[in-house]
């Protein structure tokens, strides 16, 4: 979530973890209320996302040592927003591990905004060192992490962790149950709805996901999420190829859309944006027969 930058770093004060599954916790990481995820195995524990600031991180990682009693192994970055991976300072001497293309969120603009606002000078946050390109799985002896990124979505750096066995999928902010999902420059309407499917097809019945900010979930909240980004998708590419402007298709009367005026008109933005990158042109020839779904 939040892309909005912070007023000032804020102190988790004493970290509580929760435990979700044999081997699995939840913490939530204040002032953007961000789910932290550890994993925590016979030879060493990891991390699921760093925290919102380097004092954030520290604490982090010494209230995962404590619960563990094994020594942090690595800490991965679900992509690279601040509330995310701001705290990465903290580890320097453990793996960093994200997608390869988390950094540029991690480098742009909106980063450097937040780090203004929290007091931190974005030039001395490291970014992750391992940096993967599609899959990835680290084995912290009784229990392994997967690690798989499923194309452009939230961001273009999105890594979704997932812990076979204990059935618990961390989702970064490609899920989302504190709010509707979170438009920015770097997302894809598209490829957001197709990353959710991809993600279904970790889950069994009874699997936990954990969203990047809010309640953890179950498969049935992550369908009612991918049915509304494909929804939103599809009658926003169908709008494109009836040639209609972004606000005709917001306004059109025979379509609904799944969230709010400007969640919706972000993610309409974006698929505008998506098709006009590919090149594709509208098709005014095409009868109009009302929207596809
Ligand atoms: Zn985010």
């Amino acid at each position: 979530m939040p892309e909005q930058p912070v007023a000032a770093p804020v102190s988790l004060g004493t970290v509580e973890f929760t435990q979700l599954r044999p081997r699995v916790y939840l913490a939530v990481a204040q002032p953007a209320a961000v789910n932290i995820g550890l994993v925590t195995g016979d030879d060493g524990c990891l991390l699921i996302d760093a925290g919102p600031g380097p004092s954030q991180g520290a604490e982090l990682r010494a209230a995962a040592e404590a619960l563990a009693g094994t020594p942090l192994r690595a800490v991965v970055v679900t992509h690279g927003h601040w509330d995310h991976a701001f705290g990465l300072s903290a580890f320097a001497d453990v793996e960093t591990i994200g997608h390869e293309d988390s950094v540029s969120a991690l480098r742009g603009p909106e980063a450097l905004a937040a780090a203004a606002a929290a007091g931190l000078d974005l030039a001395t946050l490291p970014a992750p060192a391992t940096r993967l390109a599609s899959i990835g799985l680290r084995d912290l002896g009784g229990v392994v992490v997967e690690l798989a990124h499923f194309g452009r979505a939230h961001t273009r750096g999105d890594l979704i962790a997932a812990v076979p066995g204990a059935e618990v999928v961390f989702a970064g902010d490609v899920a989302e149950t504190a709010g509707p999902p979170q438009f920015d420059s770097e997302s894809s309407l598209e490829g957001w709805a197709k990353a959710l499917d991809a993600l279904a097809g970790l889950l069994r019945p009874g699997s936990l996901v954990v969203p990047g900010h809010g309640p953890v979930a179950d498969s049935d909240e992550v369908g009612r999420q991918r049915v509304a980004l494909a929804v939103c998708w599809g009658q926003a590419e169908w709008a494109f190829w009836q040639g209609l402007t972004e606000d005709e298709a917001y306004g059109h009367s025979t379509l609904e859309w799944p969230w709010d005026e400007a969640t919706t008109r972000r993610g309409i933005a974006s698929a505008y944006a998506g098709l006009r990158g590919r090149g594709v042109k509208p098709k005014r020839h095409l009868p109009v027969l009302g929207p596809p779904l």
